[in-house]
């Protein structure tokens, strides 16, 4: 079943809370909205469960308009924060209760709806929990509760609000996937609000970045994370370097720091942003860019050892400015980096905003004829 958000506003008081937002939700798809406190993701995902009313707009589940039905018409399957499962029932009548709560008509015979609780006791893989009470129960194990009780009525849609923000990084990750191959298998249409850029790229099929009450930007999680459209949703995908500066002639410079931009042909005020990993370090500047930074700190832990710089004698930054470049064990192990060592970052693409608000311009040096690529700088003797 297919979402239309139509228009929709909402006003808390004098607080605009959804400015005149339009959304399309893919049948079948799983979709995130993601953005910072308070731009209005919970408020969204509560107009279109029925729980909150708009002032204005209309709310469609396949074409059909909805906005005038009542949360308990929607069927709709919620999962909250905070799992909000009934405390004095045990885990199977929680899970049961939707069904038992139904009208006569279509409340199925009570052994079919003993059925159904086995067959989702076995897909949260909690079937020798039945009897306990949430209280006896692990976090991770009550979300996998709440989830299996929001689809025993097989409802179309699926809408979770922040479902791991009150677990463990381990448990978040293990929920994350397995909620991802459930979805797979039973093609809700499902919407989860999150403020986790990662758990959003991550898990979504499409990701709508929020701010202010407004859509920023609708994508597909590496087109979005590839081509962000505006520095906010940059600014809100992670960590970011940035080199502000007056770009004249085709260079970008500040102070004693600058960078050639080839094929830009904008004058004047510029910010070149670089994400962690599309930077190098160097020990001497290149033919395209001499921005020395000073090590801060070097971190091993994970995947990538990350590196965290200041930069040295560029005029505008200020002091709590920090880079941060992403570089493999094996560079690391080659080059040794170490906490107050000098260093130069040379990037290899990056995304230059001129005017205001505008789309930035991609620069990819390492395509450019005038500079080779390069993948590994080892220039430490230099
Ligand atoms: P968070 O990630 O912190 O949950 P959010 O993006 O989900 O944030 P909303 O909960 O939708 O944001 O809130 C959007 C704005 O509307 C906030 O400024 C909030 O204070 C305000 N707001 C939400 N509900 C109400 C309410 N019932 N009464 C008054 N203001 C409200």
């Amino acid at each position: 079943m297919s979402i239309t958000v139509d228009s929709i506003n909402k006003r808390f008081g004098k607080y605009q809370a959804l400015n005149n937002v339009s959304l399309d939700i893919p049948e079948g798809k799983l979709t995130a909205l993601l953005g910072p406190s308070g731009s209005g993701k919970t408020t969204l995902l509560r107009i279109i469960a029925g729980l909150e009313s708009s002032d204005s707009g209309r709310i469609c589940f396949s074409g059909q308009d909805v906005t005038g039905l009542h949360v308990r018409d929607r069927n709709i399957g919620f999962v909250f924060q905070h799992y909000a499962l009934f405390r004095h029932m045990t885990v199977a009548q929680n899970i049961a209760f939707g069904l038992d709560s139904l009208p006569r008509k279509q409340r199925p015979p009570k052994a079919e709806i003993q059925t159904r609780v086995n067959e989702l006791l076995e897909m949260i893989q909690l079937p020798h929990l039945s009897q306990r009470f949430p209280a006896q129960l692990s976090g991770g194990q009550k979300q996998r509760v709440a989830l299996a009780r929001a689809i025993a009525t097989r409802p179309k849609i699926l809408l979770l609000d922040e479902p791991f923000g009150a677990l463990d990084a381990r448990v978040r990750k293990d929920l994350r996937r397995w909620l991802r191959s459930l979805h797979d298998e039973f093609h809700f249409t499902s919407i989860f609000v999150t403020h986790d850029q990662e758990e959003a790229l991550e898990l979504s099929d499409q990701v709508v970045v929020m701010s202010q009450g407004n859509v920023e930007q609708v994508n597909e999680p590496t087109e979005l994370y590839a081509r962000p459209g505006s520095r906010f949703v940059f600014d809100f995908l992670g960590q970011v370097n940035v080199l502000s500066g007056e770009l004249q002639q085709g260079r970008l410079s500040q102070g004693n720091a600058w960078v050639t931009v080839p094929g830009s042909e904008h004058q004047g005020n510029a910010q070149l942003y670089l994400r962690p990993h599309e930077v190098q370090l160097a020990s001497a500047p290149t033919a395209h860019a001499h921005l020395p930074l000073r090590i801060e700190a070097v971190s091993l832990i994970g995947s990538e050892v990350r590196v965290e710089l200041r930069p040295e004698g560029w005029q505008n930054e200020s002091t709590d400015t920090i880079w941060e470049v992403g570089i493999s064990h094996s560079e690391f192990n080659h080059q040794r980096p170490a906490r107050g060592d000098l260093r130069y970052a040379v990037p290899e693409i990056g995304h230059l905003f001129n005017g205001k608000d505008s789309q930035p311009e991609t620069i990819d040096w390492a395509s450019s004829e005038s500079v080779p690529r390069m993948r590994l700088i080892n220039n430490t003797s230099a």
